[in-house]
């Protein structure tokens, strides 16, 4: 039975005891969630993810089995999404008690075409019962090569899945085993030597693929050394891929792990500058436009409408284990597996006096959290829409803030104008192109 966490034991409407969540009409509601398990930890990896060895050494899990822990989360999720689904009822988005409409789900961290139908089902019932999906313009789900199959692609089609992310990484094996990452060899548990072969079997994922999804992106690591533009250029031309993510090795969580990165630190970051600059005018000369810092599309409806609605500081809501959620004036993360799993989401039945959000803060659901001012705001607002192609739109800064960024930064803009590395085009400030490598040094000149 679905529950109300709008009402308390006795039936009566408990909106009283909570103050109203502050999320105007014209925000959309998108939805992110994280299912932390992956089949093999890649080397490389610092994402909040487990593979099933991890979990037999994971002395604050009491589930040391996979199948059993990640049914279990399921539950949890469940319980999550009914509970922001309530309060979100109390946002004056909606006559109390309609659901809330999704504009974009994305479920990711890190493998979630690792579940099975039934979990897979369990989420997306969860997700039904809870929102109203009947304007949902995209649901993402991330998948690894090795999962691609017709059963789940059908079903990722049937329950309103849009569109695939396959993480691929790198085309070279070397370069695989270097990242510590499977490669494509282990489809169907069996290895694959020869190119042909592997050819073979790209062939046929990229074959379902193409069948059932007319969306799908493959994410792609810079700063590996055997990286090569012509193979890129085959497979691209080969699958007609329709967007592409890149993504930078990061030494962050890898510092002792993984020393290997270390000791070629600078090696990695110089091929990093090199491969970024050059895959710039190559996707260029390819017909794709480069919509963000790292995100190519082929046209403007392949674009990733989901990551598109946080670069334009859109709210959302995380769930799952070390998700993060932007709702009202808070963003929060969320505690990681162990913690998450011991929590229970239910609405207070006392009177919290305030924020639900500052509520749960207090009682320990959150992992990280912070109140979002408006300074805070503006600054994530410049932050966010400069590492799109469209840029800071100065008149809708100008609307809900009440200043005018260009007469604040004059001087900042100026300068960076007569360098070439900022434009005003039409009503929007953007960084050129050419220099969004060094856009956190720029960005971080202008807020
Ligand atoms: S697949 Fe992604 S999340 Fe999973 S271990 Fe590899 S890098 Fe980490």
């Amino acid at each position: 039975m679905e529950k109300d966490f709008n009402k308390n034991t006795t039936g009566n409407n408990m909106d009283y005891l909570i103050s109203p969540v502050s999320i105007s009409k014209q925000d959309k509601m998108s939805c992110y969630i994280h299912i932390p398990f992956c089949h093999v930890k890649c080397g490389y990896c610092h994402f909040h993810s487990y593979d099933e060895s991890m979990l037999k050494n994971n002395i604050f899990l009491a589930d040391r089995e996979f199948i059993p822990l990640i049914n279990k989360y399921i539950v949890k999720l469940d319980e999550e999404i009914s509970f922001y689904s309530s309060i979100l009822r109390l946002s004056g988005l909606t006559l109390h008690h309609e659901k809330i409409k999704l504009h974009t789900v994305y479920m990711e961290g890190r493998t979630p075409s690792i579940l099975d139908p039934e979990q897979i089902n369990r989420i997306y019932s969860s997700l039904l019962r809870n929102f109203d999906l009947s304007e949902l313009k995209e649901w993402t789900i991330e998948c690894n090569p090795r999962d691609i199959s017709k059963e789940k692609l059908l079903l990722y089609k049937e329950i309103g899945i849009t569109r695939i992310s396959l993480g691929i990484q790198s085309l070279n094996k070397t370069d695989l085993e270097y990242i510590g990452r499977e490669s494509i060899d282990v489809l169907n548990s069996k290895k694959i030597f020869s190119e042909q072969d592997i050819l073979h079997q790209w062939d046929k994922i990229f074959h379902m693929l193409g069948k059932y999804f007319d969306s799908f992106s493959i994410d792609l690591l810079l700063g590996l050394s055997n990286f090569n533009f012509e193979d890129l250029k085959f497979f691209i031309l080969r699958y007609k891929i329709p967007h592409i993510s890149l993504y930078l090795l990061s030494l962050e969580g890898n510092e002792n792990k993984y020393d290997i990165f270390t000791q070629e630190w600078d090696a990695i970051e110089e091929r990093q500058v090199e491969q970024y600059s050059k895959i710039q005018s190559f996707f260029d000369e390819m017909g794709y436009e480069q919509y963000e810092i790292s995100n190519f599309s082929i046209n403007k409806n392949s674009r990733a409408k989901h990551n598109s609605h946080y670069w334009n500081d859109g709210r959302y809501i995380g769930v799952g284990a070390n998700s993060s959620g932007y709702i009202d004036h808070y963003r929060y993360k969320n505690r990681e597996l162990s913690e998450y799993l011991n929590l229970q989401w239910y609405l207070p039945q006392v009177d919290i006096g305030g924020s639900i959000f500052r509520w749960l803060n207090q009682n320990g659901y959150y992992g990280e959290f912070e109140f979002i001012d408006q300074e805070t705001e503006k600054k994530e607002k410049i932050m966010l829409n400069l590492r799109t192609k469209e840029g800071l739109d100065l008149e809708d800064y100008h609307n809900k803030f009440g200043e005018d960024f260009c007469k604040i930064k004059k001087e900042k803009i100026n300068d960076f104008i007569q360098k070439g590395m900022v434009e005003i085009r039409g009503k929007n400030l953007s960084i050129v192109p050419e220099y969004y490598l060094i856009s956190n040094s720029i960005i971080s000149e202008l807020i």
